[in-house]
């Protein structure tokens, strides 16, 4: 069902700070930011390999990414991982006894179709399930 690590999700207080770091200083391939108001945050994507990097900056005090780092700091928020039907990967894992957080697909950045997995599942792992239209 899962294909491959599609991103890593790294909650950050400075996007600017992040994405210098990143593109200027690491060297990595920098390819643009995107606000997603839905979830309440600014992201920028950095594509490496078969995978990328997404940095997560609050656009609120409300915002999960807010959230997530007054309580633990910036760093590693969450794994996504790659399905070709979302819809149908949480009917499964529903079906496996799993907690969703999102039992229907919502839209994250690059009009992806996407939901995450609760933490209670995991070992303290946020992890999404995410499916792409551009590919
Ligand atoms: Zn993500």
């Amino acid at each position: 069902m899962f294909k491959k690590i599609d991103h890593l999700g790294i909650a950050v207080d400075d996007l600017a700070a992040a994405v210098e770091l990143f593109r200027d200083t690491l060297g990595l391939e920098y390819a643009g930011e995107e606000t997603v108001a839905d979830q309440k945050v600014r992201t920028a994507f950095f594509p490496l390999g078969e995978s990328s990097v997404e940095l997560l900056e609050a656009t609120d005090p409300d915002s999960p990414i807010a959230k997530y780092i007054e309580k633990k700091g910036p760093g590693i928020h969450h794994i996504a991982l790659r399905v070709d039907d979302v819809a149908k990967a949480i009917e499964v894992l529903l079906g496996k006894g799993v907690r969703m957080i999102d039992t229907v697909p919502r839209v994250g950045a690059h009009g992806a179709k996407i939901a995450f997995i609760h933490p209670k599942s995991t070992p303290g792992i946020l992890v999404e399930i995410c499916q792409r239209g551009d590919e």
